[in-house]
């Protein structure tokens, strides 16, 4: 079972390219309700569940879209993203693919160790390596970018976009950071794809001319053969726990029992 992460709006009708629409679930974990999620199915194909998704100070906590796709069955979390150019190099439309990132999120406590203070899980890979390569595969013209994870509401001003290009983050997101090490911590596979939908600040603003529509429709386009691309088991690694103090089983809390 696969999950695509939403967080570019689009027309419903577009998203019926990615099979016949089933049903519809929220789903309870202890870190409030997620969803809903809409679980579409191609003829011979794994179902996909699909959650709009947008950033925000007030959207659900990480956790609780985490938690809610492990126990929808989800191994592998393809997010789709829609983020600042900060690099001078990128322009409105640029297909991204994420290959590190940078955290600048403040918060709060995003771990599911917050009780056990366990954790140091590596992030190396920083997102899955198999999800990554399919996209690759299949939008050759995506470029790898490194990806500063920041919050909403408000944007970033020109002295931040100076600062974060002199850390190396060529775009800024809302819905990548936490989200890829939270999947991590529950073992799941989690990489993305990004369309640029503005430059940063201290650039001169950049209208529209339908560059951000066409670029979304390739990704759309190449989206079932990326999806079935990666259906075989995983091989990347991401199912189980990287390195660290932290072993295979003593996830706290043990999302297996819960409820
Ligand atoms: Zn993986």
């Amino acid at each position: 079972m696969h999950l695509l992460i939403l967080a570019q709006p689009l027309p419903p009708r577009s998203l019926e390219t990615l099979g016949v629409f089933l049903e519809e679930r929220t789903v309870q974990t202890p870190y409030g309700q997620a969803g809903p999620f809409a679980l579409r199915q191609k003829q011979n194909a794994p179902g996909l569940w699909i959650l709009p998704y947008f950033g925000g100070p007030n959207r659900t906590d990480p956790r609780a879209t985490l938690w809610a796709a492990k126990t929808l069955g989800v191994q592998r979390i393809l997010a789709w993203d829609s983020v600042i150019g900060l690099d001078h190099a990128l322009q409105r439309g640029d297909v991204i693919l994420p290959r590190d990132y940078i955290d600048w999120t403040k918060h709060q406590p995003t771990t599911f160790f917050e009780k056990t203070g366990a954790g140091y899980i590596s992030q190396v890979p920083p997102f899955c390596p198999d999800i990554s390569a399919a996209i690759d595969r299949h939008l050759p013209k995506a470029k790898p970018v490194i990806y500063l994870g920041g919050e909403g509401p408000r944007r970033e001003t020109a002295a931040e976009a100076r600062m974060f290009q002199q850390w190396g983050a060529q775009v800024r997101g809302l819905n990548l950071v936490p989200e890829t090490y939270l999947a991590k911590e529950l073992e799941l596979c989690f990489a993305a794809i990004g369309v640029v939908a503005a430059l940063g600040a201290d650039r001169p603003h950049a209208p529209g001319q339908g560059q951000v529509r066409e670029a979304d429709q390739n990704i759309l386009d190449a989206l079932p053969a990326i999806l079935a691309d990666i259906s075989q088991p995983p091989t990347c690694g991401c199912d189980h726990l990287q390195q660290g103090p932290v072993q295979r089983g003593v996830l706290a809390p043990d999302w297996r029992t819960w409820g």
